[in-house]
């Protein structure tokens, strides 16, 4: 509406008029400042300039109309009611200049003191000090700093060099030392630098100075580091800044004055208690520069108890109106305290998990809004283990950190010789170059994963991320030789057997042992840790939010769980159920061998019979998780990827038969294989034969698995047990594909189950657009869907996962075509749209259509959030994530309640 712009547009609000609600008009620092004046607190009067304002500037590069005036109209009711005028020469006002955008954000000009004086005024200021002569060249050669620096970009070293000198000079290296007629040489050394970089003499008057400082803070808001920031923290780019105007107040009057930080309660541990900063004699910028060192805040009772009772009693009043800890700035001014600033604080993650349950307690706030005040990132923060650095390690070189968390262990480089050692009870670290599906083994064995290549998206990465191992990819200055067991690196070999230690939140890897804190959240999670006995205030808060998350949730949540191991762990942690049990990995390892001879299969007999010894092997995987699952349902995935996955890679098999061919050995067998991966390779395996494409093209291949799930369900159930098996058909496009597995699914299952009262559900994943689209259609055919998010986002956008990520992701960032992965968190737009469409399409076509998701979006707070909002029955995830996606499940639906009173 910039247009229509006119001069009755308002763009200043007294103190008087704003409120805490207003941060996106008046920015976080003027909302609050205007609720501290109307809480009847001893704020400085001032004004503030709006946001909108700063939007028009930056629209258009000048003040817009009526600017001018409202400000001259602010400026002249608050020298009424100070008695005083901007920079008089005998009895001057003077202003402090405050940016303050709705989210608090470095990188923006900060605050310029003191303005208003001049040659003339520093004089005044004087004699209304009481002659203080001190304080006010004092005062005059700080505005000229912090003018100079953020009004101007004169290099802020050049004034710290000038300090010094004059400290040299006065042999002392406390400005406190300094006299008035020091200051009064510094303030003239101050005026040449800045003559000498801006090429005019300081602006001596007031109201210029208050203009150009006003300017600079609308103009901060594009500077290149808030810009850098906001990208960063997903800032949005259009909001503009407000400027405060500020009476000043004097901290730097002597030692009846001082200045000021506080926090209501600790900030790292959310303990209640007095925790702030205090300098006596200086003047705020100077507590944060750590110029001189400040006391504990409980020194001011000692100093100055009038005000430091006046300020716990203040701090208490914030918190009980604010319901939250937070953080304040206030200075004294001869034994007056004044407040200056005060917002919700930043804490740490289980800082805000403790305040949340000290706030229940003390009936600031109800379950639900403690619910809302934590987030998933938190509690997953609070999951990891942590290195205990305060010796001084050294990393010897740094990667990726692609699955956080922190891990010693023996170096070992063959999946095989992982499992060995751990199976004597040794920690491991399995290194290797990159891994592959046939490390597997060695990946669960290991504490953590190294490798020199591969980057966010590798195997190593992704399958370490789903099982919550520390994993370190692509530390590419670690040489790896795995023939003869050793790294090198930094000029250093680590031999098979040394010790190493892996830190997956930064990347960084260590020689040698760092000790390591394992997690309490975890152990309560697992149900080593007793809630109620821990004398832990995090674990009990922890305890009692999730309770509330779980007795509010809609969402269930299930896990993605291929063995009875992460079956059991995932129910530890609270999984509903398994959403995703994926097949592949019972075709893996001494198995391989059985899997060949199917594929090799010339004629019908080979084929099954190759089928047939897969089969018990395949049974007793399900047994041993329907066991573990007890009743849960359980989803089964149909073998899903392309089967020369499981052959080996053909340039390797290519030169094996060619060596051997040239030994003269006999290698018909292999020249079989060769032959059969030659025949299978695809240009595009992601969108070729897998899935159920598969099940249709090898007889049997289906039917065996379907024959093995409902044989372990009779089997479990026979034993007392009880299992609920989903059958589910990977990557169907069209109903006809659906229906024709399900035929012979339902045959073979009548037949297993007879009368066992085992029930077995047949249903699909709907990952392919197509499938989405004719959801009404497939749901003719399937008693439930899961959205398999992964593949959706993948075939929705065209992207190859395993490609784009590394190619060109950090340009589509960068651009802003998207702010994070869709891998990462779901595409609401356009795949959730997809999401939605066969939500609506196939519950209608059959009501009571049971509905997830196991993507690895299941575990993503955002995309839980999305998936509640168009009603899913569950999410699945993995194991490790599944405490965050019942919090966040928990979070979607008190927020969908509307108790954001914040
Ligand atoms: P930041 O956003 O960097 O904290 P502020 O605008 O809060 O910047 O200013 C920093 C410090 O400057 C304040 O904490 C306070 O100590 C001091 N300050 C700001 N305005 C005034 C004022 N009107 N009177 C006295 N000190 C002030
Ligand atoms: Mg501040
Ligand atoms: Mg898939």
């Amino acid at each position: 509406m910039a247009a229509q712009e006119t001069v009755d547009h308002k763009y200043v609000y007294d103190f008087a008029e704003g409120n805490k609600d207003l941060k996106d008009l008046l920015g976080g620092k003027g909302a609050n400042l205007a609720e501290m004046t109307n809480l009847g607190l001893p704020v400085p009067p001032g004004f503030t300039i709006t946001t909108e304002a700063c939007k028009a500037y930056l629209a258009t590069g000048r003040e817009p109309a009526g600017l001018a005036g409202q400000i001259e109209a602010h400026l002249e009711s608050l020298e009424r009611g100070m008695g005083r005028r901007l920079g008089d020469a005998h009895d001057p006002l003077l202003v402090s200049v405050r940016s303050g955008a709705k989210f608090s954000m470095p990188g923006m000009m900060e605050t310029v003191l003191n303005v208003g004086l001049n040659d003339r005024s520093v004089v005044g200021l004087a004699a209304q000090a009481g002659g203080n002569e001190r304080f006010a060249w004092d005062s005059y050669r700080r505005l000229i700093q912090m003018f100079g620096k953020t009004v101007c970009e004169v290099p802020g070293e050049e004034f710290e060099h000038a300090l010094d000198e004059a400290k040299r000079a006065r042999g002392t290296d406390n400005d406190l030392d300094l006299d008035a007629d020091d200051l009064r040489g510094l303030v003239d050394a101050y005026k040449r630098i800045f003559l000498k970089h801006t090429g005019r003499d300081f602006p001596q008057e007031p109201r210029e100075q208050l203009d150009l400082a006003i300017r600079a803070v609308f103009e901060s808001w594009n500077a290149e580091r808030a810009v850098l920031y906001r990208r960063q923290e997903r800032i949005p780019a259009d909001l503009g800044t407000a400027v405060n105007v500020v009476a000043m107040v004097f901290g730097n009057l002597g030692p009846d004055s001082g200045t000021g930080v506080a926090f209501t309660r600790d900030p790292a541990s959310g303990a209640q208690g007095i925790y702030g900063d205090y300098l006596a004699n200086a003047q705020g910028e100077d507590v944060v520069a750590g110029i001189r060192n400040t006391v504990p805040l409980q020194e001011l009772e000692r100093l100055d108890k009038r005000s430091y009772d006046e300020l716990l009693d203040i701090m208490a009043r914030l918190e009980g109106h604010y319901r939250d800890l937070c953080d304040i700035e206030f200075t004294i001014e001869r034994g007056k305290l004044w407040m200056l600033q005060t917002r919700v604080g930043k804490r740490t993650a289980a800082a805000a998990f403790v305040i949340a349950g000290q706030l229940v307690d003390e009936g600031l706030i109800d379950l639900d809004e403690a619910l809302h005040r934590v987030n998933g990132a938190q509690l997953a923060q609070l999951m990891f283990p942590r290195f205990q650095l305060d010796h001084d390690f050294e990393p010897v070189a740094r990667g990726v950190g692609a699955s956080p968390g922190a891990a010693s262990g023996r170096v070992v480089f063959t999946s095989a010789r992982a499992v060995e050692l751990a199976g004597e009870g040794e920690a491991v670290i399995l290194v290797r170059r990159e891994t592959n599906p046939d490390d597997l083994n060695g990946m669960i064995a290991a504490k953590g994963i190294l490798t020199s290549r591969g980057g966010k998206t590798s195997h190593a990465a992704v399958v370490a991320r789903g099982m919550g191992k520390t994993c370190v990819s692509g530390a590419d200055e670690i040489d790896v030789n795995v023939p003869a067991k050793r790294f090198t690196v930094a000029g250093q070999t680590v031999n098979e057997g040394d010790v190493v230690s892996i830190d997956g939140t930064t990347g960084k890897v260590y020689l040698g042992e760092v000790p390591v804190t394992p997690s309490e959240v975890v152990r309560y999670f697992e149900g080593t840790l007793d809630p109620d006995e821990a004398d832990d205030a995090l674990v009990k808060a922890v305890h009692r939010i999730m309770t509330h998350a779980d007795a509010t949730r809609r969402l269930a949540v299930r896990a993605n769980a291929d063995t009875g191991a992460d079956a059991a762990r995932a129910r530890r942690f609270g999984a509903q159920g398994i959403g995703l049990c994926r097949t592949e990995h019972m075709f893996l390892g001494d198995r391989r061998e059985l899997v060949e001879r199917l594929i090799l299969a010339r004629t019908d007999t080979e084929r099954s019979d190759a089928l047939a010894a897969l089969l018990p092997l395949q049974r007793d995987d399900f047994v041993e998780i329907f066991r573990e699952m007890a009743g849960l349902p359980v989803t089964v995935r149909l073998i899903d990827p392309p089967l020369h996955e499981f052959l080996p890679p053909l340039e390797q098999l290519a030169v094996d038969v060619a060596v051997a061919q040239e030994r003269g050995e006999d290698v018909a067998k292999e020249e079989a294989l060769l032959a059969a991966v030659r025949r299978m390779h695809e240009e595009n395996p992601m969108l070729g034969l897998r899935g159920v494409r598969l099940g249709l093209v090898i007889p049997g291949l289906f039917a065996m698995q379907v024959r093995a799930i409902a044989e372990a369900a009779v089997r479990v159930t026979r034993d007392g047990g009880s299992a609920c098996p989903e059958i589910m058909v990977p990557l169907v496009g069209a109903v006809q594909e659906l229906e024709t597995v399900r035929a012979e699914a339902e045959r073979i299952i009548a037949e297993v189950v007879g009368d066992s009262g085992v029930e077995v559900l047949i249903g699909t994943m709907i990952e392919v657009p197509r499938a989405a689209l004719t959801a009404g259609q497939i749901a003719e055919a399937a008693q439930f869907f899961s959205f398999g998010t992964n593949d959706l986002t993948q075939m929705g956008w065209g992207f190859s996962r395993d490609d784009v990520e590394g190619a060109f992701f950090w340009r589509y960032l960068e651009l802003g075509i998207f702010g994070i992965s869709p891998f990462e968190s779901i595409d609401r737009d356009g795949v959730g749209r997809l999401v939605r469409i066969a939500a609506e399409e196939g519950r209608a076509a059959r009501p009571g259509l049971k509905l997830g998701v196991c993507g690895e979006h299941g575990g993503d707070p955002e995309s839980v959030h999305f998936f509640h909002s168009v009603g899913l029955d569950y999410v699945s995830c993995s194991p490790f994530r599944v405490p965050v996606a019942r919090l966040e499940a928990g979070r979607a639906a008190v927020e969908t309640v509307g108790s954001d009173s914040r």
